[in-house]
């Protein structure tokens, strides 16, 4: 059956429908309804006509959010199946991320949003966090639901309504997430809506979102502030990284190399806080080398439907090809293929997870974000040095450091000019508690907590006397 766009608590078909590729096979296998512009404005004359009643009402919102959530976690095989369908990652990955999107929601279904007094010597402030109106969110294509859940889990907390827009590389998942909470939610307050990327613009110079909470690529999301200036409107930007991981010379390759391997090259490297460059110092650099090559050469890659598979394809052909050219490049400049190299032939967009060496820091492997399976490592002879060419990147978005000594570590760590930094580990604070955004490129705002939930709200200032202070 057909996944239906979600308007005023409704099914929308939209006009027309898109094509949806299977990145396992590269073969259309679906299509999504597309919006037309009437329909847009449909969902936002929803989202406004629900915003009153839905602010009014703070614990409705977590009983609401609460069941949402448990909602997901009933729907986890279903929606996982999808996101494999059309993402390509391995389907338990995939069940992590419908879990981690229910989590969200069951997070800020319980976090606090009750006034803060303020006591001043004459009077009382009474801060209240006040929702904003609608907010429009974005997002990307390498993990649709969870990061569905952590633009709507806190705007909807906080007493917004919301209007939803998947990347059109993966609208399903999403469509169907919209149909699962329709009857759950109050009509207009959740609406989703899915077509080709025309619709992200269309979105973001609607007039009626206060606020845009957008994830993607730097360049479009240069686009999203543009458009937002025109109207003042807020806007939070989860942007590109290209994150680095430092590993010191008291490090042991063999004990780090496997959360290093994951750390770069899970969801096949599509992940904002990937792994992107590796300086290790020149005394374990050929250990470590060799270590991340074992596990590339040796980790199953194919469809992530496919039980066993802990690797799937690269989810666009044009990412895909990007992954190739930057490799290629790579090569051309003299660097070493450790592992990996080539793009598979053969049907869907399989790149090998693939380790490349004697890399230069003018390279686009290095300087580029590659947003896929390829991860270059570059020897340092001291930390002042790794430091410098770790933080000589227009992103800011997550590092790690990696030590026998986390006190050591931590020291380095702490210098990196970056929105979060792990030890021992990379991107340790991912949790729907802890503020997670980035630096520089990396966009400005961050997702997550209470400092998240406070980009969905405004402070209302009421400053009173006592009752009994008369003027
Ligand atoms: P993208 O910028 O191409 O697309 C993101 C979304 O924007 C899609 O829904 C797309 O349809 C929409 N869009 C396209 N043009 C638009 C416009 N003019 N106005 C508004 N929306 C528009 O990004 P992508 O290729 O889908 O995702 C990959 C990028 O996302 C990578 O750079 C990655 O680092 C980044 N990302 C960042 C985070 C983070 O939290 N910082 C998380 C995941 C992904």
């Amino acid at each position: 059956m057909a996944l239906t766009m979600t308007v005023d608590g409704r099914p929308a078909a939209g006009a027309g429908t898109f094509d949806v590729v299977d990145p396992a096979t590269g073969a259309v296998f679906a299509t999504a309804p597309a919006c037309p512009p009437e329909l847009l404005d449909r969902a936002m004359a929803a989202a406004t006509a629900a915003y009153p009643g839905w602010a009014h009402d703070d614990e409705a919102r977590r009983g609401v959010l609460r069941a949402a959530a448990r909602a997901v976690l009933g729907a986890v095989a279903d929606l996982a199946a999808l996101v494999t369908a059309e993402q390509g990652k391995p389907l338990a990955e995939a069940t992590t991320e419908v879990r981690a999107a229910a989590a969200w929601l069951h997070y800020f279904a319980g976090i606090e949003t009750g006034p803060q007094i303020v006591d001043g010597r004459r009077d009382t402030a009474i801060v209240t966090a006040r929702p904003l109106g609608v907010v429009a969110a974005v997002t990307p294509w390498n993990y649709p639901l969870a990061l569905a859940a952590w633009k709507i889990a806190p705007a909807l907390r906080a007493g917004n309504t919301v209007v939803l827009k998947p990347s059109p590389h993966t609208p399903l998942a999403t469509l169907a997430l919209g149909e699962l909470l329709r009857d759950l939610l109050p009509p207009g307050v959740l609406n989703v809506v899915t077509g080709p990327d025309p619709l992200g613009a269309w979105l973001c110079a609607h007039p009626v979102p206060r606020k845009i909470t957008f994830t993607g690529s730097t360049a479009t999301g240069r686009r999203v502030a543009a458009e937002a200036a025109t109207r003042l409107r807020r806007v939070t930007l989860e942007l590109g990284g290209n994150d680095a991981a430092l590993v010191l010379d008291d490090a042991d390759p063999a004990r780090i190399a496997d959360d290093l391997f994951w750390a770069a090259f899970a969801n096949s490297g599509q992940m904002c806080m990937a792994v992107k460059r590796v300086y290790v110092a020149r005394p374990v650099h050929d250990a470590l080398v060799e270590a991340l090559a074992d596990r590339a050469a040796t980790v199953p890659m194919g469809p992530g439907a496919d039980p066993g598979v802990r690797l799937g394809p690269v989810t666009t052909r044009a990412q895909q090809e990007y992954v190739a050219g930057l490799v290629r490049a790579a090569v051309a400049g003299g660097a070493t293929v450790a592992a990996g190299g080539r793009a598979a032939d053969g049907p869907g967009h399989f790149h090998p997870p693939t380790v490349l060496s004697g890399v230069s820091d003018t390279d686009r492997v290095v300087t580029e974000e590659q947003f896929g399976p390829v991860l270059p490592v570059l020897a340092f002879d001291d930390v002042e040095e790794a430091l410098t060419r770790a933080d000589a990147t227009p992103f800011g978005l997550t590092a790690s450091v990696w030590s026998v000594d986390p006190d050591r570590a931590a020291a380095v760590a702490a210098r990196l000019d970056v929105g979060q930094v792990s030890v021992n580990a990379h991107a340790a604070g991912v949790r729907p508690d802890l503020p997670f955004g980035g630096r520089k490129d990396s966009g400005p705002g961050v997702e997550n907590g209470h400092w998240g939930l406070a980009g969905y709200t405004q402070p209302h200032v009421l400053v009173r006397p006592p009752s009994d202070d008369q003027p």
